[in-house]
């Protein structure tokens, strides 16, 4: 939690001795809080203020970091309780779990269905995050094959959950020495170990202090959670990520919500650290419910066991949702956009450039199979409704844009369709732009069938 000028000016020696270059320290405190001056300025704090004020200073929630390279993904950092108050920061990572005990045939088909788990939505890429294999079988060596035998098959994230420190340092032995035929090491890829076991948590901290890769700490309860951390922490490893394992999903979201609120109102920084959940539930359906209410409040890491895209398509798309900006609306480029192969006796569309308007309007271009030309005004990312309310979707602005795009040298004919929402739009439309209006239907679903009689 970000402290406050007054706060930081009680932490200051109150000599207003200006050898900081301001007139009084509350002055300084102030230019502290607003970042334009360093902690340093001031010779004269005491140590223990400094350690106040730099831990003030550190992010609530650990930022952590798995992977290495494009691929991965950081969580936490995250500084509000609701998205409304700014924004959410770190989409939270969706990795899928396998057993060691599975066949070799099964691994490589789980493996493989996980690689597919990419998609396209409103123009974004929204895909799976990790793969995480558990160490049920309790054998070390085991366990060490099939974690390399799937980092050999995947450019996906890693993680190793097992009780047994003993197993996750065997897994980067056997891949270390060149014969499991990885191009990097696994700790290389920097992958999560998670410790599933808390009594071992000490062991796991040492192999994630000597591998420099992060740890997932599982906890029944808040106050272990602030025990194991702090332990953890002391053993020189920051990189933390809190698995709650308590069991019933009220309970689990309770305790999520608890440890986001301490870390972020409290200042508890024993709690500060991002969220990881195993979903419980078994069929696809209740699980897809569990993983995206993880995702929801506040979960920085999911892994599920499902990896039917059916069931994973809608929980990425609520996680795409609920970390978009709400005060950026997902925008396409205002331009002249080609659907099929357009001739110069092609319909031409106005919309907005609203992202889910410009695809809804696109796919239902698509499927009619009636070549069109769209052309997207620039209305700040707002949908047609709230992009006319706002005045940013205007006769005028529609007229200007036709003109700007170049639409007129394109086709052979000056008529111009818009949705059925702003019909009031049509006449002064035909007023200012010289062209012909019609009114297509309100919704995008009556695309298809208005542009197959269009005329
Ligand atoms: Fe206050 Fe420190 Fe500035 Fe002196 S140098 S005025 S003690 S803040």
């Amino acid at each position: 939690m970000a402290l406050s000028g007054l706060d930081i000016y009680k932490l200051l020696p109150k000599t207003n001795c200006k050898e900081c270059g301001f007139a009084t320290c509350l002055a300084f405190a102030m230019a502290l809080a607003q970042k334009k001056v360093s902690l340093d300025k001031c010779p004269r704090i005491t140590a223990q203020a400094k350690e106040a004020l730099d831990s003030a200073a550190q992010p609530p929630i650990k930022l952590v970091t798995v992977g290495t390279g494009e691929t991965k993904i950081e969580v936490g950092n995250e500084t509000v309780m609701y998205r409304h108050e700014q924004k959410f920061f770190h989409p939270a990572a969706i990795g899928f779990l396998v057993e060691d005990t599975l066949p070799e045939s099964g691994i490589d088909a789980f493996v493989s269905s996980v690689n597919k788990l990419v998609f396209e939505r409103v123009g974004q890429k929204i895909s799976a995050s990790l793969i995480c294999v558990r160490n049920s079988s309790n054998d070390a060596s085991l366990f060490a094959n099939v974690a390399i035998r799937i980092a050999g098959r995947t450019d996906l994230n890693l993680a190793l959950a097992s009780n047994s420190s003993l197993a996750i340092e065997e897994v980067f032995k056997l891949s270390g020495d060149g014969r499991a035929g990885l191009n990097l090491p696994y700790h290389a890829r920097r992958p999560l170990i998670i410790c599933e076991d808390s009594s071992a948590a000490s062991s796991f901290a040492e192999i994630a202090k000597k591998y420099n890769v992060p740890i997932a700490l599982t906890c029944s309860s808040l106050d272990e959670a602030a025990q194991l951390t702090d332990i953890v922490k002391k053993s020189g490893v920051d990189e933390i990520v809190i698995n709650f394992n308590m069991a019933g999903l009220s309970k689990r979201l309770q305790n999520f919500t608890f440890a986001r609120r301490a870390a972020l109102k409290k200042n508890i920084r024993a709690l500060g650290y991002p969220i990881l959940a195993f979903t419980t539930e078994q069929d696809p359906a209740p699980e897809l419910a569990e993983a995206i209410s993880y995702v929801l409040k506040y979960a920085g890491i999911v892994i599920m066991k499902n990896v039917n895209k059916d069931f994973v398509f809608p929980l990425l798309v609520a996680r795409q949702d609920i970390y978009q900006d709400p005060q950026k609306p997902v925008q396409v480029e205002p331009k002249i956009y080609e659907i099929g192969k357009v001739t110069k006796d092609s319909p031409v569309v106005v919309t907005t450039n609203f992202s889910i308007t410009y695809f809804t309007v696109a796919g239902e271009i698509e499927s009619s199979k009636v070549p069109t030309y769209i052309i997207c005004c620039d209305s700040e990312g707002m949908s047609v409704l709230t992009a006319w309310a706002a005045e940013k979707f205007t006769a005028e602005r529609i007229a200007e844009m036709l003109k700007k795009c170049g639409i007129e040298a394109i086709v052979a004919h000056k008529k111009v369709i818009i949705p059925g929402y702003v019909s009031v739009l049509s006449g002064k439309l035909e007023e200012v732009s010289g062209w012909s209006v019609s009114v297509g239907p309100r919704e995008a679903s009556g695309i298809s069938n208005y542009l197959r009689n269009w005329k």
